[in-house]
């Protein structure tokens, strides 16, 4: 019997010794399927046919995540992360009291008139304060403990590049780092500290970062299944 899949999905064919298929969903919410090389398209797609229910919900709820972290609206008990937690929003407009973005007791609480660009301006300001104080501390914390001094710490508005170190050894990172866990930042800082010692990525490099933070892999892989959540 014939059978074909009603699910479009990307194919990866692995030389590896692996036996079985398997479905994973990707960044854009498609479907990938890795299978050992010669396995027969019709069982394939039989595989996504029996798991199609399972599948359908996994990029529903894919979906839903992307779209719940990409649209920050700005109102009321909505949550944004601070150094990897996430805490609740009060939003309100009061005009005699000081407009902006203030943080007490494990909640946010923004004065702002309503309009969505100057909260999400207000929440930025914030942000950027923060990770100048926080990144300057554990850039100097991490250049006594390594012995290794940067010129400066520049924080960016980069939405891809966490951090940076340029030819001269300055330092930059995004204020979105900010949102991250403590010790992912403190990943991101070790290892743009130790780009003063190697400039790119080649194997010394990572040497370096495996005798600096020996659990890094760690951290970078906390990263990449997570960078999703700081988006403003
Ligand atoms: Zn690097």
């Amino acid at each position: 019997m014939q059978f074909y899949s009603n699910i479009p999905y990307t194919l990866k064919k692995s030389r590896k010794r692996r036996k079985t298929i398997s479905l994973q969903i990707g960044d854009k919410s498609e479907l990938i399927i890795t299978a050992p090389y010669f396995t027969p398209i019709s069982e394939i797609n039989r595989f996504v046919q029996e798991k199609q229910n399972w599948i359908h919900k996994a990029i529903q709820k894919h979906k839903e995540e992307l779209i719940k972290s990409k649209a920050k609206e700005y109102i009321p008990g909505e949550r944004f992360y601070y150094l990897g937690e996430s805490f609740p929003l009060e939003a309100f407009f009061e005009q005699n009291e000081r407009e902006g973005l203030f943080f007490w007791d494990n909640h946010f609480y923004l004065n702002a008139p309503d309009v969505p660009a100057k909260k999400r301006e207000y929440f930025i300001r914030w942000y950027k304060r923060k990770a100048k104080e926080y990144f300057t501390a554990r850039v100097d914390f991490y250049s006594r403990e390594f012995n290794l001094r940067a010129k400066s710490v520049r924080i960016t508005s980069a939405e891809k590049r966490w951090g940076s170190c340029s030819e001269k050894d300055n330092l930059s990172f995004s204020f979105r780092l900010i949102m991250a866990p403590p010790a992912v930042i403190d990943y991101v800082v070790v290892h743009e500290l130790m780009h003063i010692k190697e400039k790119s990525h080649s194997s010394r490099f990572w040497q370096l970062m495996e005798s600096a933070m020996p659990q890094y892999k760690l951290h970078r892989r906390w990263f990449k299944e997570n960078n999703h959540k700081f988006v403003l």
